[in-house]
């Protein structure tokens, strides 16, 4: 038995400790296929601040018709924003109307979502790379003069399911772009899954060379193809403090049951802690959060820790009458 914590054994040249940038809410819920009512997402957030997570990108103000799963986010965001001290709610803002709807309502940390490719651009917003961000340019200078802290996410950063293996240096050039508008943060975002440990070194090498350094990054692994620790651990060797992952491993494939999309925080944090790395988080509340949750969605969580550590419950209980 496990006792539902992982053994502790460090190896060097792996960052104290890491911030997991929780996407549950907001990543996980719009690629879900059901609509969630609005006070069991309200529950989602403030479970995952208790479970100890410090940041909860918490809803979308993109348009009603295209991510109607969010379609609450005005009504949502106001009963998650005071409730939880010290844990910052992010929220996608895809335009200057949805910065107003999220300014309007005290959001204090934005993210825009760019693609590093064409193919994706195209698909995703009906724009050219280079009209998205244009697009995006005076949605970050004005997040910013407002004091908000900006995300730049990035889409198909490694592959890209149209045209294949994404050239790192055009990944550097749209993340360059993204750091001369002001962008805060750039999430690194492997949105099909098929990135290599080797990948996000080399990835990862060609941003320091072009002075973008870990520090400012955060990665964004999907597990798709069952490379999401490999690739994380990668991206911690390099010196990256900042995970994304999604609770219960929500926001896989909408269609197919227990498909692996997003890396989910259990598995995420299972390694750390192995690691000795620090989150803050408590991975058995996180572990409960997961378990209402895919309760509340009608379907078992995809995530491998969810479901060893429920095993574990079921026979601690059966152990338990057996005596
Ligand atoms: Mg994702």
């Amino acid at each position: 038995m496990s006792g539902g914590l992982p053994m502790r054994m460090p190896l060097a040249g792996l960052p104290a400790r890491v911030r997991v940038h929780e996407v549950g809410p907001r990543d996980g819920l719009q690629n879900e296929q059901g609509i969630v009512p609005v006070e069991v997402k309200a529950e989602f957030v403030h479970r995952l601040a208790d479970a100890g997570l410090t940041t909860v990108e918490a809803t979308s103000f993109v348009h009603p018709r295209w991510v109607p799963q969010l379609a609450d986010a005005e009504e949502l965001f106001p009963r998650v924003a005071h409730l939880a001290p010290g844990v910052r709610l992010p929220v996608l803002v895809p335009n200057e109307r949805g910065l107003d709807r999220a300014l309007a309502l005290g959001a204090e940390d934005v993210a825009v979502f760019a693609s590093a490719t064409e193919s994706f651009a195209k698909a995703n917003l009906n724009r050219t790379v280079d009209e998205a961000l244009a697009m995006f340019a005076p949605v970050v200078a004005r997040a910013r003069q407002a004091g908000a802290r900006v995300r730049g996410y990035l889409s198909m950063c490694f592959g890209d399911p149209w045209e294949g293996p994404v050239d790192v240096a055009r990944v550097v050039a749209v993340c360059q772009a993204l750091d001369g508008m002001g962008c805060d943060e750039l999430s690194l975002g492997d949105t099909i899954g098929t990135a290599t440990p080797g990948h996000v070194t080399a990835l990862l090498a060609a941003l320091d060379d072009a002075g973008l350094a870990a520090g400012r990054l955060a990665v964004h692994f999907h597990d798709t193809y069952g490379q999401a620790l490999a690739n994380t651990l990668a991206a911690l060797q390099h010196g990256v403090t900042t995970v994304d992952a999604s609770a219960g491993g929500l926001g896989g494939c909408p269609y197919a049951r227990s498909a692996t999309g997003n890396l989910a925080t259990e598995d995420l944090v299972w390694m750390l802690h192995g690691l000795g790395i620090e989150t803050g988080i408590d991975l058995g509340r996180l572990t409960a959060t997961s378990a209402w949750m895919a309760a509340r969605l009608g379907r078992p969580s995809p995530s491998r820790t969810v479901r060893a550590l429920a095993r574990d419950d079921a026979f601690d209980r059966v152990s338990h009458k057996e005596q």
